[in-house]
């Protein structure tokens, strides 16, 4: 079997003891063996900060950027290999794994370009100059440069390549070496993703290293200058941002948490509009697209109640249509939950909404998968749910079922109503509205818009990839429950790794030295 090793300090290191083994989730065979027992963390940190950081920053965001171009080129031309790795690991279907991989390149590729357009710049103005006094003598303008510590990345299971990449283009780019740590039991992609990337020798020795298997002492060690990115459950979140050393030093944390999305049907979409079948194709697609395992998919579904009676039929009859098995057989549509764990979790989840929700769809039961071995695979099938009770304070509204699961909510239409829905959850990622309404929308932004991190809308006309889709040009992340973080944006996405300075004094001296 494989023993996948970690690159630290500039050497690729193999563990001899205390494995995970990484199976393949459609039949349970075992693919490759991880553990980082006896990495030595401090001296990667040391070779980060001492040897990564000085060659990055001595780049300007010009270079930088014609780098992660090249890197976005060297792996689209290891698609078919990263594909075929995450059929293997993840039970991905072609296009979830396209969805993953394709996303990770063309994020490379977004954050390279945005390099070359700053070309010559190794920091960055934020925002005007502003006159302090009488006089422009006295005058202040704001840089943005980058910090001078590692960035570790700790990476969910559900997108190994994305993750990686959409964390480490923006610390990159900002001029901070990485090191990755992706979820264990889906850490092929990525594994492979760094070695090709390293193979390559377009980065400065010390900009990225890969850390499989567990963090040992590494959180621990971070300090002022460091930052923490984690994409992950809100369980895990919580405990590594107490700890002790991050918030003695203020060290920078950015959260991806769990989030339970809502979609909301105005009550002008009546069955037969553009928008109700735009609503109707982008919830089945966001409830099984990689088997529901995205942050960003579809958990709760808000329908006018005039028309819950056949939006729930409408979305029951496409689902049924989603064929659940292993994604080596060409007719499967959806594949398995990636782990074990996660699927116990999934049924478990189902059984805590069923308390408070009727089964429409779907048996809350574990699956046979098409092509693969009866008994073997973590399947779940799709399944539909209806709350008798929306605007209660029920599972519903609080438990992430991490598969594809999702509860419709009857409501009055009224965009008061959505938002006070959509607000239950206590903060979410991402919000679809499917309305040709502006004035019902307006009322969803104002009432709504302070609980998520993105309002998609499904207009007439409108040719969005759906709401899952978390783009680099739009910020992804959202408040409360769903992390309070902030990723992508566009340059917005650098934040984490650059300390604002603002610069005071004459403006003939401050706007040069600010770069402006
Ligand atoms: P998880 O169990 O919290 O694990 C996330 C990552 O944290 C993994 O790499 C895991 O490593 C690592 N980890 C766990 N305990 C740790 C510790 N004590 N110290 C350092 N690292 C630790 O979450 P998951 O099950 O992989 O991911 C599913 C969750 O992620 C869902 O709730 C989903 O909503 C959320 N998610 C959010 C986003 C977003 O952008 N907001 C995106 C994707 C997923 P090991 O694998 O080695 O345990």
């Amino acid at each position: 079997m494989k023993t996948l090793a970690s690159y630290l300090a500039g050497r690729w290191q193999t563990a001899d003891r205390d494995f995970r083994i990484l199976l393949d989730p459609s039949t349970e065979e075992p693919l490759a063996r991880a553990s980082s027992t006896g990495a030595d963390f401090a001296a990667a940190l040391d070779w980060a900060r001492g040897t990564g950081g000085p060659a990055l920053r001595a780049l300007s965001f010009g270079a930088r950027g014609e780098i992660l171009k090249s890197l976005s080129k060297t792996l689209r031309e290891r698609r078919a290999e990263l594909l075929d790795l995450s059929r293997a690991n993840n039970g991905a279907t072609e296009s979830d794994g396209a969805f993953d991989v394709d996303g990770a390149g063309g994020t490379l590729a977004f954050y390279g370009g945005l390099g070359l357009a700053l070309g010559d710049r190794r920091w960055l103005v934020d925002g005007d100059g502003l006159q302090l006094a009488r006089t422009e003598a006295f005058w202040t303008r704001h840089a943005l440069v980058p910090k001078q510590g590692a960035a570790l990345h700790v990476n969910a299971f559900n997108f190994p390549a994305w993750g990686f990449a959409e964390k480490f283009a923006c610390a990159f780019l900002a001029g901070v070496p990485s090191i990755v740590k992706p979820a264990t039991a889906t850490a092929l992609v990525a594994h492979r993703m760094v070695e090709i990337v390293l193979e390559s020798g377009l980065l400065p020795a010390g900009a990225l290293q890969l850390v499989v298997g567990a963090t040992g002492d590494l959180v621990d060690r971070l300090g002022a200058q460091d930052v923490l990115a984690f994409t992950g459950s809100a369980a895990t979140a919580r405990e590594l941002r107490g700890r002790a050393n991050l918030l003695a030093a203020s060290v920078r944390v950015n959260v991806e948490a769990d989030s339970l999305n809502a979609a909301v049907l105005g009550p002008d979409a009546a069955p037969g509009s553009a928008p109700f079948d735009a609503f109707v194709r982008d919830v089945a697609r966001e409830m099984t697209q990689k088997a529901g395992q995205k942050c960003t998919a579809v958990r709760r579904i808000l329908v006018p109640r005039a028309h819950a009676g056949a939006a729930t039929e409408a979305l029951a009859a496409r689902l049924a249509g989603v064929v659940t098995g292993n994604p080596a057989d060409p007719e499967v549509g959806m594949g398995p939950l990636a782990t074990a764990a996660q699927l116990t979790d999934a049924l478990d989840g189902v059984a805590e909404l069923l308390a408070t929700a009727d089964l429409v769809a779907g048996t809350g039961r574990r699956a046979d998968g098409r092509g693969a071995p009866a008994g073997k695979g973590f399947f779940l099938a799709p399944t539909l749910l209806a709350s008798p009770v929306p605007l209660e304070l029920t599972p519903v509204h609080e438990r992430e079922v991490f598969g594809p699961v999702a509860t419709v909510l009857p409501y009055s239409g009224t965009a008061e109503e959505a938002a006070q829905l959509v607000a239950m959850a206590g903060g979410t990622l991402v919000t679809s509205a499917y309305s040709d309404d502006p004035d019902w929308l307006a009322g969803l932004v104002a009432g709504a818009g302070a609980w998520t991190g993105r309002l998609y809308v499904g207009s007439t006309g409108a040719e969005g990839f759906g709401s899952g889709a978390a783009l680099p040009a739009s910020s992804h992340g959202g408040p409360g429950r769903a992390g309070g973080g902030e990723e992508l944006g566009g340059l917005r996405g650098l934040a984490p790794y650059l300390q604002r300075v603002a610069l005071q004094g004459h403006r003939g001296v401050v706007d040069p030295l600010a770069g402006a």
